[in-house]
């Protein structure tokens, strides 16, 4: 198998964002894609996003929106929308409520706008068949009797 350079591009470093506000003259971005338009506040942590709820057709599992993502695919979101108290980072029903392999995508993924500092590791998630590594976040799987089956060896139902 020929190997294959680095498949994800590496994304050049994040700028680091100096703490405080820089350049108060700037108009807001979005955290996430940085476009300035149509911005507004997240609810879970007032951070400046996209307006663009209405752009994710329904059903269509599209992560087009920002404002979605966040809400969706972050711990900050979940923390949000399940009432948890305190600050997400140290949220131990977080911790407790999602599957680790989760846990640390939520907290890590590019739709954070501040990562979780230090996952936890957890073991991957192998096909009962074919025992490939089924990463959970980003592919499709099914659970039936028996364990978790990549979408290769049992192809999903829709
Ligand atoms: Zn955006
Ligand atoms: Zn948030
Ligand atoms: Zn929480
Ligand atoms: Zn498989």
């Amino acid at each position: 198998m020929p190997a294959r350079s680095a498949a994800r591009a590496t994304r050049t470093a994040k700028r680091a964002q100096p703490a405080g506000k820089t350049a108060a003259a700037d108009k807001p971005r979005c955290g996430l894609c940085g476009k300035r338009s149509r911005l507004t506040r997240t609810e879970c942590c007032g951070q400046w996003i996209c307006d663009d709820a209405d752009s994710y057709v329904l059903f269509s599992y599209a992560r087009n929106s920002c404002w979605r993502n966040h809400r969706r695919y972050t711990l900050c979101g979940h923390h949000y929308r399940e009432g948890h108290q305190g600050r997400w980072q140290d949220c131990a029903k977080c911790r407790s409520g999602i599957k680790t392999e989760m846990y640390v995508y939520y907290g890590t993924n590019e739709y954070n706008f501040e990562k979780l500092a230090d996952p936890p590791t957890f073991e991957p998630t192998r096909c009962a068949a074919c025992n490939r590594v089924i990463k959970l976040a980003t592919e499709g799987y099914t659970i039936s009797r028996g364990g978790t089956y990549c979408a290769r060896c049992r192809p999903l139902p829709f």
